[in-house]
């Protein structure tokens, strides 16, 4: 049986890179396991007046290189072990692009899509009160991820500074711009993957102005991913939600499948493009595949069947170490998701920065540096994967374990 829980096959990724690097068996064994987990339940009234409970987590995996950072997740099948991959993704994630921050995740069980926005403030205000001690600009600086969005981390803050009674911009990012959000932070994810996507166009001589690509999942990451690709040349031929895909050869407006998601809720029977399943969409005869929407959709099942020349992860965990090998030996070059997704939290990096120097910077600021920060990061790992002669996902976690051991290290913890 093929290992799909997330957590396992990160810790069977870290593993992997552990053995290359010689990791010290001490060291190795801090860096499987998340240094904190928090766990509480969220009463939250409901509009019709009665109460309900939702599980929340908040996981610090590992904040040698600096506070943790991560994301806090809104979704129904939400699980422990989901939350603590992510958070383990997102140390790796950190150390991968060289800011100084640490890693972590957070997360809440619950269907955001069924609930008002009064239910939402309220659920998003309980998790505040559940681990604020354990918040802060210093500590751990939470951000947006799956179905949680800017008003959410403004509800987020303001309930933070209540408590501790100080204005506190920096302790979480994403933010709205009026209340210091980053100039850019919108489309980092999709604007630094695709940075990625033009470096490895290079290296592997492809002419992106004659490339094709399918995007699954028309979130933030794929709807941007998709725009972003469009404007760089790249015909977009196939996108997808959760509901369901669209295909048409001859290209789709990304700006008008979004209007039509808009209006009708889904990408669907949008006009002039055949519908498509998930499954489908993975396997369309394209140049670029951009996973981005949940884990495991590129598996021992359907990896063989895959027909891009490049994968480009924007999604955390899409595809599962079995589909590794095949892609691996199908000669596919894989841009591994902490590297090709890492634009997200570099931004917010950048915001936090903002936030704590009290001055802010213009869009083209912060993309010039977002584009600095990723084609080096991008290049360390390169020319890791062509020295040690593996792929970019080992060459990744190479470059990156060996930076959070080498502080875990300094500090005297192993
Ligand atoms: P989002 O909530 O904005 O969008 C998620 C999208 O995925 C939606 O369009 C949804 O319909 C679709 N989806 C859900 N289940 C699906 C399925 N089974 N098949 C196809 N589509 C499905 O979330 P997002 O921020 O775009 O995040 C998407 C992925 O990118 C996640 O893995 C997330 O962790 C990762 N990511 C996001 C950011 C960011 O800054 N937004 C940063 C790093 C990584």
């Amino acid at each position: 049986m093929e290992e799909l829980n997330p957590f396992k096959i990160a810790q069977a990724q870290l593993d992997e890179a552990a053995k290359i690097l010689k990791l010290e068996p001490a060291v190795h064994k801090l860096l499987r396991e998340p240094l904190r987990v928090h766990e509480a339940t969220l009463r939250v009234k409901l509009d019709n007046g009665s109460i309900k409970d939702f599980r929340a987590f908040r996981v610090q995996y590992n904040d040698a290189r600096g506070p943790y950072k991560g994301g806090i997740r809104y979704h129904p099948e939400e699980t422990i072990d989901t939350v603590k991959a992510l958070s383990a993704w997102m140390t790796w994630k950190t150390a991968v692009v060289g800011i100084p921050l640490g890693g972590g995740k957070g997360g809440v069980i619950c269907n955001p899509k069924e609930m008002s926005q009064g239910e939402l403030e309220r659920l998003s205000r309980a998790y505040v009160q559940a681990f604020y001690k354990v918040l802060g600009p210093d500590k751990d600086v939470p951000a947006p991820d799956v179905y949680t969005t800017p008003q959410i981390m403004a509800w987020m803050l303001d309930e933070y500074e209540k408590l501790v009674g100080h204005k506190a911009p920096a302790m979480i990012t994403g933010k709205p711009l009026e209340l210091g959000g980053s100039q850019g932070r919108g489309d980092a994810t999709s604007m630094g993957a695709v940075y990625t996507i033009r470096e490895a166009a290079k290296h592997l001589k492809m002419d992106l102005r004659k490339s094709t690509a399918a995007v699954q999942g028309y979130g933030n990451a794929g709807w941007f991913a998709a725009k972003l690709l469009q404007e760089m040349g790249v015909k977009i031929v196939a996108v997808s939600d959760s509901q369901g895909g669209i295909y048409s050869p001859n290209g789709l407006n990304p700006k008008a499948v979004l209007e039509h998601k808009e209006k009708t809720g889904s990408v669907k029977d949008f006009a002039g493009a055949t519908n498509i399943t998930n499954e489908a969409l993975l396997e369309l005869p394209v140049d670029i595949l951009c996973p981005a929407a949940l884990e495991n959709q590129i598996t021992g099942k359907n990896a063989d069947n895959i027909k891009a020349k490049l994968i480009a992860e924007l999604a955390n965990g899409p595809t599962t170490p079995e589909a590794d090998r095949v892609l691996q030996k199908k000669g596919i070059f894989v841009i591994p998701d902490f590297l090709c997704n890492a634009g997200g939290v570099t931004v917010s990096y950048f915001e936090w920065v903002q936030n704590i120097y009290g001055y802010y910077w213009t869009a083209d600021e912060v993309y010039e540096k977002l584009d600095k920060i990723m084609t080096r990061a991008f290049h360390e790992v390169l020319d890791m994967s062509l020295k040690q002669k593996v792929n970019m996902r080992v060459a990744a976690y190479l470059v990156a374990v060996k930076r959070v051991a080498d502080a875990v290290k300094l500090r005297g913890w192993a």
